[in-house]
């Protein structure tokens, strides 16, 4: 690969001079913002995730980050994926991803894109609903089927229950309507919320999905497929699980689990979060009510989404010296535009200086939009 890219790495990954990955950014005139992303990070964490859960294969969330070069890499690695939509289905088939190998996981799908995936050979349909069962089968009565139950998401810092999953009462519907309609019920999944840092979330998800299948069982269908979702969290500010603490528990959550039972996971941010540095320049500055504003050229709209949820991510500057608290906005008029309050950073911090928010491969370039005129950050992929 090329030695520019080598050379980007080491600085971001602390070898060199003070503030080295400014150097080697302003060495190689690269324009900002950027999403600067380390494929061989990539790698390195579908190998952690593989090995230890070897019972589990990784179905990729590619809305955490489709770009192309990090879907090679997940492809050479051997996982495979999970889909949303259809668009993301001719991403994965332009790759040559086998259709039978994808598993379209979002609960509520448009009708015609039921028919295409079909078409093209997917297999495998999540549902959460009467009305979402109802609707596959009219298109594709022999869609394999796996069943969203709701979970507790306590201790998840993006919490997803409340939009998807079937409460109890209506798994119970869910399966005598399945088998009225001689539906090919297989499988039950759930998630756990992203960025989940409470180990017990699996295990709950785990022993509730045996209950599911025993319900399944009762009635006549033979469930084939676990899928224990997302959530893997990655390191940000606040402490986490290692992915070692959460397969220990998973994988004795899933022992007593027959043969025949295939378990899957969909990591999303596990997979991409903690290989990319976002960088960026401070375009302005000002003090409002005593308060210090510093403006960058990318904000909420633009890659830094999920700070609207109260998602911190850390924040490297230039500069170094004495911080005051202050407030990060993004380029946009929008008043939602703002990145984080009370962030300590140095007081000389002026118009012109880098800075980069680290780990932001997940959930930042997938969300961004060039509102208002500002462009999205351009992705530089790289492996050695
Ligand atoms: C988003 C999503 C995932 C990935 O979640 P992460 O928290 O990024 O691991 C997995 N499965 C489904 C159905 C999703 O919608």
């Amino acid at each position: 690969m090329n030695p520019d890219a080598i050379s980007l790495l080491d600085a971001f990954n602390g070898k060199g001079a003070n503030s080295p990955w400014v150097d080697e950014i302003l060495k190689q005139h690269r324009n900002t913002p950027s999403l600067i992303v380390d494929l061989d990070h990539v790698r390195s964490k579908a190998r952690s995730f593989v090995s230890s859960m070897p019972r589990i294969q990784p179905h990729y969330a590619m809305k955490a980050n489709p770009h192309p070069e990090i879907l090679k890499v997940l492809i050479e690695e051997g996982v495979r994926f999970e889909i949303a939509s259809i668009a993301e289905l001719d991403m994965l088939l332009a790759l040559n991803v086998p259709a039978r190998e994808i598993f379209y996981s979002n609960p509520i799908k448009p009708l015609q894109y039921i028919e295409y995936a079909a078409q093209k050979g997917v297999e495998w349909y999540v549902l959460d609903s009467i009305d979402e069962l109802d609707k596959i089968v009219s298109v594709y009565p022999a869609a394999k089927l796996y069943l969203r139950v709701e979970t507790q998401n306590l201790g998840a810092d993006w919490p997803l229950t409340g939009k998807f999953g079937a409460t109890l009462p209506e798994i119970h519907q869910i399966i005598e309507e399945a088998k009225k309609l001689n539906a090919n019920l297989s499988g039950v999944t759930f998630h756990v919320g992203s960025q989940c840092r409470n180990l017990e979330n699996w295990h709950i998800g785990v022993e509730n999905a045996k209950i599911v299948f025993n319900m399944m069982t009762d009635i006549g269908f033979e469930p084939v497929l676990l899928d224990i979702g997302g959530g893997f969290p990655v390191q940000y500010t606040k402490p986490i699980p290692t992915i070692e603490d959460i397969s220990e528990s998973i994988n004795s959550a899933i022992a007593d689990l027959p043969e025949s039972i295939q378990v899957i996971a969909e990591p999303g941010r596990f997979m991409v979060g903690d290989s990319s540095h976002m960088v960026s320049r401070v375009i302005g500055t000002a003090t409002r009510h005593g308060t210090r504003w510093i403006y960058l050229d990318t904000g909420v709209f633009h890659g830094l989404m999920e700070t609207v949820e109260g998602m911190r991510f850390e924040l490297f500057t230039e500069t170094g010296g004495a911080k005051i608290p202050c407030t990060v906005a993004g380029p946009s008029c929008d008043s939602m535009d703002v990145i984080m309050r009370d962030e300590m950073l140095p007081i000389n911090l002026q118009e012109g200086d880098y800075v980069c928010f680290q780990n932001m491969g997940a959930y930042s370039t997938a969300y961004a939009s060039d509102f208002n005129g500002f462009p999205k950050p351009e992705v530089i992929a790289f492996s050695r």
